[in-house]
């Protein structure tokens, strides 16, 4: 299948990635958010995040504007059908993604692939609530989308090798790297990255060292481009909660129980780079976090 038009559901900070790492390649975005407004701010925050590459030399001006152009708001998710393939990135809700792919299995062509890009939850659960089991997959991006090389393509009991190729091709075409991961609580990189951002919580609420010390030691030691803490501010603190009860809840090994400390700056609102604050303040909102 050629892939021209790609649909995008959530256009939060894995929304917009997704949607800048396509349109950097000429793939047709369409973008859908819960209402045109909210579209409307998340297209004004990928040209602001633009033009952040732009003054790194990342991007020019032009590319920018080819890269807007690409991108299209949609008010109803009818108007999704015209994508080839779509990638759902709301929040890590098993309810809200389920509602999201049983309206996009009605208004998508049987052919289409539609893919999400949940973190830790069962692409076999999602996928059996649809009419085309077989045509679901994950598509598991990484933070910031248009950097990070890799894409964990994870297979549900039901997805089949003709979806399985479709997916790894679109991530070829993006210029990145499909890793093929059987569906299992967290596929890979979840796994194994939340018990580590886990210690680290732990090492601040004990008292042991700041996150500042933290982060330098994990930095210096093991020559880690970001430290733990501003890796976990930078995937927000909620989102990286839902992923650590998520596995707790799945596996029961008290290695992903979440660290209180994390519960607690949470209910303050302290979301991390999304909300200016979380072990580390950015007081000049993204700009000051985007590497
Ligand atoms: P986010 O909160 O930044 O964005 C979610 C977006 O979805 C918001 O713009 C919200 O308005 C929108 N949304 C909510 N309900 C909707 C609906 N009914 N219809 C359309 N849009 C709706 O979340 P995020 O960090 O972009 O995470 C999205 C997904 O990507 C999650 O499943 C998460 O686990 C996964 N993920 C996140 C990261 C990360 O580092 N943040 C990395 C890999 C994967």
């Amino acid at each position: 299948m050629s892939i021209r038009c790609v649909g995008i559901v959530g256009a939060g900070t894995m929304g917009q990635g997704v949607a800048v790492a396509c349109a950097s390649v000429s793939l047709d975005v369409l973008l859908k958010d819960v209402s045109s407004q909210a579209c409307a701010a998340s297209i004004a925050d990928i040209g602001q995040s633009l033009d952040r590459d732009i003054a790194k030399w990342r991007r020019t001006e032009s590319e920018k504007r080819a890269i807007l152009a690409r991108i299209h708001a949609v008010a109803r998710m009818s108007e999704i059908e015209a994508a080839n393939i779509v990638v759902e990135c709301v929040p890590e809700d098993l309810d809200l993604k389920t509602r999201i792919f049983q309206e996009l299995d009605a208004v998508c062509p049987p052919e289409d692939v539609l893919a999400t890009n949940t973190s830790a939850l069962s692409v076999t659960e999602i996928a059996t609530r649809t009419r085309r089991p077989d045509r679901i997959i994950g598509l598991h991006f990484q933070a910031p989308v248009p950097l990070v090389p890799l894409v964990e393509v994870v297979r549900g009991l039901a997805t089949s090798e003709a979806t399985l190729r479709t997916a790894l091709d679109f991530v070829r075409v993006l210029g990145k790297t499909g890793v093929e991961v059987f569906e299992y609580p967290g596929y890979v990189t979840t796994r194994v990255i939340v018990p580590f951002l886990n210690e680290a919580m732990h090492v601040v609420m004990e008292g042991v060292a700041t996150a500042e010390a933290v982060d330098t030691s994990m930095k210096l030691g093991y020559g880690l481009p970001v430290g733990p803490l501003a890796l976990a501010d930078r995937m927000g603190l909620d989102e990286v909660m839902r992923w650590m009860q998520y596995l707790f809840d799945e596996l029961g090994d008290l290695k992903y129980r979440p660290c209180p400390l994390l519960r607690k700056m949470i209910r303050a609102g302290h979301l991390g780079v999304k909300s200016g604050r979380g072990f580390f303040v950015y007081p000049g909102g993204p700009a000051s976090a985007t590497p």
